[in-house]
């Protein structure tokens, strides 16, 4: 008798950054039990502590809410929002509903860690059932060790280990219903979250992306049936869609990594290609790069603000306002490096390789500190993810684990001519540049008559990397290194 009455009795289903229907194991918790389920959203960004969603997440955020809600009144069914502390917010939501559990996929940021260890004590003190799932890594940070029972700081051996380790579950599909509560608790509405600026500032965001679940599937099939099977060459041409796009979608869970994973394997498959040789395929590793960062930030949780390299501390960053905004602002007078800082501004996303560049060249050439560049990063991606933000600055500023070394300073001029031989990609985000002679697209400073309305560069490219090399070997010399 208690059995069925268990069954039947309400569950509700906690959204956070898993924001889809299918393969979606807190949901598919709940759906087992056979009882109704109440679909919740609570926003709650201080609970992120210093890491609340910057300005582009908040915008995807309203989409993406928007896109779920959708999909569950298809099914005949809602997501019920509201907004204050999560454990007090789930309380009450209990105490109104009649719920006697609550589901959740796990996130892996420091102070949510701690924040959803205190609710589900809390929650199960309370005499509820509270349970939390892997709905986004292929691999939890603490399921694998290095051979002497360490975190690892080596990307390679971490990434075969995964390999060996797991093999990624199938992912279920969206359920056909989902059962309703008798009585819908009151819920705010969209706007009221105020997720969006004041000032429209995102329309071009709005043209570039379609935030929710069918927007990620369409993407990963997109890519799945092209531009992943010229992957290798294609992914580092910026002017090109050689990659998946797919960074937005995974950081909100509209797409799990399984689904990534699984959706390459039918493509490979589909084509003959066998597992053992789709499987060490560089877009999987890719995604073992996201794995690797999530690795990383649970084991070394002081890294968002904190160089996983200790001796990093010391070294001496230039404190220099002007500069840092005409980088933020792509007014740097280097080509390559303005088109990535405004191709983010106007679309949330950078192509990684010119996230390389402009990130080696903020920390390198203008030697200003990386916390900077994480921190308008943080602001102005759609993708922005304290793990693969932090991996990404901690390695271009060579003091994360498996960093490109700090003596390794991309040439932005050399990575255009290479990249983006015909300046495609930058006569399409510095439209000052777009009549500019091929010859002279990645140094226009060197044209006979360079624009006036592009800037001079603000630095000697060869200078600055000589006086970042030497600040440098000083920073390790009196850290004993050199
Ligand atoms: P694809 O090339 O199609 O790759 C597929 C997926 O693999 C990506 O969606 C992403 O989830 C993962 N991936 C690819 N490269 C990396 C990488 N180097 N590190 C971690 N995961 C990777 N990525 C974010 O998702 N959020 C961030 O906040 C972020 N900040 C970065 C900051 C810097 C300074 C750098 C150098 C890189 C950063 N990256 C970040 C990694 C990378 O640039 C993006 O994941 C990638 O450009 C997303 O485009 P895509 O989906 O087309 O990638």
């Amino acid at each position: 008798m208690q059995g069925r009455l268990h069954l039947a009795s309400l569950s509700i289903v906690w959204f956070r950054l898993d924001l889809r229907l299918a393969d979606q194991p807190a949901l598919a918790a709940a759906l087992a039990r056979g009882g109704p389920v109440l679909p919740v959203y609570i926003h709650s960004p201080e609970d992120d502590g210093d890491w609340a969603p910057g300005a582009a997440s908040n915008w995807w955020l309203h989409q993406s809410l928007a896109a779920l809600d959708h999909s569950l009144r298809q099914l005949g069914s809602r997501l019920i929002l509201r907004r204050g502390p999560a454990l007090d917010t789930l309380q009450q939501l209990a105490r109104e509903s009649g719920a006697d559990a609550v589901f959740w996929c796990r996130r892996y940021e420091p102070a949510v860690v701690a924040r959803d260890t205190v609710i589900k004590s809390a929650l199960r003190a309370a005499g509820l059932e509270a349970a939390s799932f892997n709905g986004n890594l292929l691999i939890e940070p603490w399921e694998i060790r290095n051979q002497s029972g360490r975190p690892f700081q080596v990307f390679t051996p971490f990434w075969k280990q995964v390999l060996r380790s797991t093999t990624p579950a199938v992912p279920t599909p969206a359920p056909a219903c989902v059962p309703v509560p008798a009585r819908w608790p009151d819920g705010l509405t969209l706007e009221a979250l105020g997720l969006l600026p004041r000032i429209a500032w995102y329309s071009r965001m709005a043209r570039t992306w379609q935030p929710g679940e069918l927007g990620a599937t369409r993407l990963l099939d997109a890519f799945t049936t092209a531009a992943l099977f010229d992957y290798g060459q294609g992914r580092d041409l910026p002017a090109q869609a050689g990659t998946s796009r797919i960074s937005p979608h995974l950081h909100f869970g509209e797409l799990s990594p399984r689904q990534a994973w699984h959706g390459v394997a039918r493509a490979a498959e589909a084509r003959g290609v066998e597992a053992n040789n789709w499987r060490s395929w560089q877009y999987l590793t890719e995604l073992g790069w996201r794995e690797f960062g999530h690795h990383l930030l649970h084991h070394f949780p002081h890294t968002p603000t904190e160089p996983l390299r200790a001796e990093f501390r010391k070294f001496p960053w230039r404190d220099d306002a002007a500069a840092l905004q005409a980088w933020q602002q792509g007014r740097s007078g280097i080509p390559l490096v303005d088109a990535g800082m405004r191709e983010l501004w106007a679309t949330g996303w950078m192509h990684n390789r010119v996230r390389m560049v402009v990130a080696s060249f903020l920390v390198k050439n203008l030697q200003l500190s990386w916390q900077h560049g994480a921190r308008w990063f943080w602001d102005t991606l759609v993708d922005a993810d304290l793990a693969s933000n932090t991996l990404g600055w901690q390695w271009s500023a060579g003091c994360g684990a498996d960093a490109a070394p700090f003596f390794r300073v991309f040439n932005p001029v050399s990575q255009g001519e290479r990249f983006d031989p015909d300046g495609e990609y930058v006569r399409r985000w510095v439209p000052e540049l777009a009549s500019i002679d091929n010859r002279f697209i990645h140094t226009p400073w060197l044209a006979p008559e360079p624009p006036n309305s592009y800037p001079p560069p603000i630095v000697d490219l060869r200078e600055s990397r000589e006086a970042a090399l030497l600040a440098w070997r000083k920073m390790r010399a009196s850290s004993g290194d050199a």
